[in-house]
């Protein structure tokens, strides 16, 4: 029996510790990082080669606009592709939620002039929108 379950073998470890990069093998056990060092792929039940690749335990966008993105598309597909694993979202002033009816066209406008975004298809996305907005709740009363 493999002692892991996922070898990762030769990648260029950034740990996020400002540790200067180094080679390494990593061994993942049940979801978790189990090892860090030599590790022979006779030891994982699967081995990854990461030559050439940087290996990163992932990357944390403190600043999203995935409001309304994250009802369609729960796993916000296009920061995976670009490491992130985690993200936070409703943070920015210019969000939809919570945004009083009267004011959510305003909102729109703002974001058409800051982020391009056609005002159409904001339009189009309102439902999501609203759904982010009951999801969170009016904070601004807890203020
Ligand atoms: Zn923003």
């Amino acid at each position: 029996m493999a002692d892991f379950d996922l070898v990762v073998k030769n990648g260029m470890v950034v740990d996020g510790t400002r540790a200067p990069r180094f080679r390494s093998d990593i061994g993942i056990k049940n979801g978790r990082i189990a090892k860090i060092g030599r590790i022979s792929a006779h030891q994982g039940a699967k081995v990854v080669d990461a030559g050439g690749q940087i290996v990163a335990p992932g990357f944390i966008d403190l600043h999203t606009h995935y409001d309304a993105q994250i009802f369609w598309d729960p796993y916000l597909t296009i920061s995976g592709y670009h490491g992130v694993t985690s993200v936070v979202l409703g943070n920015c002033g210019f969000g939809f939620a919570p945004v009083r009816p009267k004011d959510a066209e305003r909102a729109m406008l703002t974001m058409v002039r800051t982020e391009a975004i056609p005002l159409r298809a904001m339009q189009a996305g309102q439902k999501y929108t609203r759904r982010f907005a009951d999801a969170v709740g009016d904070y601004r009363a807890l203020l």
